[in-house]
Formats: C-alpha cells, sequence, structure tokens
C-alpha cells in the first residue's frame, strides 16, 4: 500500500467524514501546479476554491506572511495594530466602501453583514421582526446565519430551524424579488456570480433593479463578494463590471490567499447606523497576520497585474470552453466571466473529474452537473491550453 493511501486512511478514521474527498493528499505547490505527497504534478483549475488567486509559492507574498510571524502574530481587537489599519485602507480603496470589518471566513462575514443589516434596520423603526431576502441556489457559508440565507434545501433540513424571516427569490427574476419586498424587509442579499450554486451571474438589469428597490425603501443591498470578487471576473468586485454600489459587500477566500482571512464592508451611511462597540467582536479577526497577507496581497495584485491577466486569459478560457462545447452534445452551456466559468453537462460530471485528476488536472463541480472553473488569476494562455488538452482527454 502507498504512502498516500495510508494516509487517506487514517484521514477516514480521525478526520469527521463531512466532504467525500478526492484520493489524494496534496503537499506542496508552485506556480499553478500543485504536487501530491509522491511526486505527482497537477494543474490546478481550482486554487483551493477560489483562495490561491496569486499561485503558490509566490516569493514575496510567503516572505511577507513569514516576516509577520517573526514579528507579531496575533494582539487583540481591543489594542491597534499597523497591519490591520494598512489592509484597512488597501481593500477600501479597491473597494470603494467606507468601514470594514475583518473576520476569520466567509461564513463569519456573512454573519456580519446580516447583523449589519439587522441593526441597521432596528435603529431606524426599532422593530425586530425585519426579514431578508436572499436567493434560491445561493450559497452564503455553514454556520447558521449563513446557512439560512443559503438557498439549497438539502443543506438547510436536518439544522432547522433556521434563523427566521428569510424569503427566497429567483436570481435574475426581478418580479420574484418584488413579490417578497415589504415594509419589513431590511436587506436583499445575493451572489454577484453565483458560485457554489452553478456559476450564475447576477444580470446587469436585476442589480439595477434590486439597487433601485433598495434605494427607495432604504433596504440594504448586500452583496456576496466571497468567491467571484477579489478580481475573479475581471474587476477587484464583481459588482464594479456594472456601475452599480452596494450598501454592504463580503469577501474572503481570495482576501487572503491562504491565510484564513474575511471582511464585510459597508458605507458610511450604514457604518455610521448600525454596529457600535459591543454589538459584533471576534478574537483573531484582523490580527496582524491576516493584515499582512491582505496588504501584500492586494499590492501583489497591483505590481501583477493581475486584473489585466484576468481580463486576457479570462477571455481565452471563455473562447477555449465554446470550442469544447461546440464539439459535445453533452455540454448543454457555459457561463461565467473572468476567471469563474462553469461548463453544464446533461449529466453528473465527478467520472470526468476523477478522470481528470487522474490525468494531473485538478477540477471541481459546482452541483452534479456543472464543472467550475476557479484556476489561479496567474494562469497562462498555455495552461488553459493544456488544461484544455487534458479536459479533451478526460470528456
Ligand atoms: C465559500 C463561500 C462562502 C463561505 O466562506 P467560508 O470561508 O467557507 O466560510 C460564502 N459565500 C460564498 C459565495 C462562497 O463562495
Amino acid at each position: 500500500m502507498g504512502i498516500m493511501q495510508e494516509y487517506i486512511d487514517e484521514a477516514e478514521r480521525d478526520l469527521l467524514h463531512t466532504y467525500n474527498r478526492y484520493q489524494v493528499v496534496f503537499d506542496k505547490g508552485e506556480g499553478v501546479y500543485l504536487e501530491d505527497i509522491e511526486g505527482k504534478k497537477y494543474l490546478d483549475f481550482v486554487s483551493g476554491i477560489g483562495v490561491f488567486a496569486l499561485g503558490y509559492g509566490n516569493r514575496e507574498y510567503n516572505e511577507a506572511v513569514k516576516a509577520q510571524v517573526d514579528k507579531i502574530l496575533h494582539t487583540s481587537n481591543y489594542y491597534y495594530n499597523v497591519p490591520a489599519i494598512e489592509a484597512a485602507k488597501a481593500i477600501k480603496k479597491v473597494s470603494g466602501m467606507d468601514r470594514v470589518f475583518f473576520t476569520n471566513s466567509g461564513a463569519e462575514a456573512v454573519e456580519g453583514a446580516i447583523k449589519t443589516a439587522r441593526k441597521y434596520a432596528y435603529l431606524k423603526d426599532g422593530r425586530t421582526d425585519h426579514e431578508i431576502i436572499a436567493m434560491e441556489h445561493s450559497f452564503h457559508g455553514r454556520t447558521m446565519g449563513a446557512l439560512s440565507v443559503t438557498g439549497t434545501k438539502k443543506y438547510r433540513e436536518a439544522f432547522e430551524p433556521m434563523i427566521g424571516n428569510i424569503r427566497f427569490a429567483q436570481m435574475n427574476d426581478i418580479e420574484s424579488v418584488k413579490a417578497q419586498v415589504n415594509d419589513r424587509t431590511c436587506a436583499i442579499l445575493l451572489e454577484t456570480v453565483q458560485g457554489e450554486g452553478g456559476i450564475h451571474p447576477a444580470d446587469e438589469s436585476f442589480l439595477r433593479e434590486i439597487r433601485q428597490i433598495c434605494d427607495e425603501r432604504d433596504i440594504l443591498m448586500i452583496l456576496d463578494e466571497i468567491q467571484c470578487g477579489m478580481g475573479r471576473s475581471g474587476e477587484y468586485f464583481a459588482w464594479q463590471r456594472y456601475g452599480i454600489k452596494p450598501d454592504v459587500m463580503t469577501c474572503a477566500k481570495a482576501l487572503g490567499c491562504g491565510v484564513p482571512v474575511g471582511a464585510f464592508l459597508m458605507r458610511e451611511k450604514v457604518g455610521s447606523a448600525s454596529l457600535k462597540a459591543g454589538d459584533h467582536g471576534t478574537t483573531y479577526g484582523g490580527n496582524p497576520l491576516g493584515g499582512a497577507a491582505i496588504c501584500k496581497v492586494l499590492e501583489l495584485f497591483e505590481k501583477e497585474h493581475v486584473l489585466d491577466n484576468v481580463n486576457e486569459v479570462g477571455a481565452y478560457l471563455f473562447d477555449t470552453l465554446e470550442v469544447i462545447r461546440a464539439e459535445r452534445e453533452d455540454i448543454v452551456d457555459h457561463r461565467g466571466v473572468g476567471l469563474i466559468q462553469g461548463l453544464e453537462f446533461d449529466h453528473p460530471v465527478a467520472d470526468i473529474i476523477n478522470r481528470a485528476l487522474e490525468k494531473g488536472l485538478v477540477l471541481i463541480n459546482a452541483g452534479q452537473n456543472i464543472i467550475r472553473f476557479l484556476p489561479p488569476l496567474v494562469i497562462t494562455k498555455e495552461d488553459v491550453d493544456r488544461m484544455a488538452g487534458i479536459l479533451r482527454e478526460s470528456l
């Protein structure tokens, strides 16, 4: 029995079985390649579910994180620290938002956004029965609040009751949203591009109409940019492609490029009239290590012209996948923007993904029938060609 199989067996004895894992133990990474513990290399089109935007082993990033480890890892949110202050400045600059709260994960950022919306509405009318409208097929995380606004019933069912007063509408169907709006609505929450739900970008008109409803009724528009944000769409945040701006935004995944951080951000109008001292907190969130990682990530995005690369290679990936789509009758749709794209088949894709893995290509699904493409944002056209070659062999 190989060393890899021994570790897998051990994992299956010791770790709680909350994932059906692919049969591989990854050990290191370089650039856009991963290596398993037996030395086999894999081209990575998942980047740890949209995390490793800069690719693996970016020297400058690694040095910055190591330097912060040697300096100080953690203080507490009862004190100020320079990396968090610099990180806040950097993310405000690229997002145009005014206030930020740093978290440890995406789900926790969504929790914060929900609390912000409820508090904002509470301060206006003193009621405690406010409602949030979320979308069917959305994904916002696994904690109870984030799960409550996640539009996939099978994720929620065994854990009922959820937090109350959540209504669901259909993505890109503005009438279904209007039908749920009433005088208790405090927020409309959606992913700008649905990720786990199958790579469904919001239409521009849908976003604009939601913006309008929110403006007219002073409801908060919350955009979840945890997967589609941080450059993946070709802009820092996907909503920037449409000339609208949310009131609250969540971010995580590629924000730390491997250091577990998230954030929720808001406009001043919300920041000055929602969460106050004592309303919310976290031990680790916004600590010096996370702050240092965020600062370096955003610095490298600029320096390495990451957005330009996403736009150029994203378009090339789109064309490449269009060609593959035209070759095959079992591909029914191709969606996405930048380097968040999906190919929908008329059958489950698990076998394709397993064959690709055997051939040294890491892919992931989004729902049973959709292959999702979330490569590091630094991939090249040659990497796309290599991916397409292995994908064709695996189909
Ligand atoms: C991954 C994800 C989350 C949850 O983030 P975690 O860091 O896993 O808690 C929330 N929303 C979206 C859109 C995501 O893709």
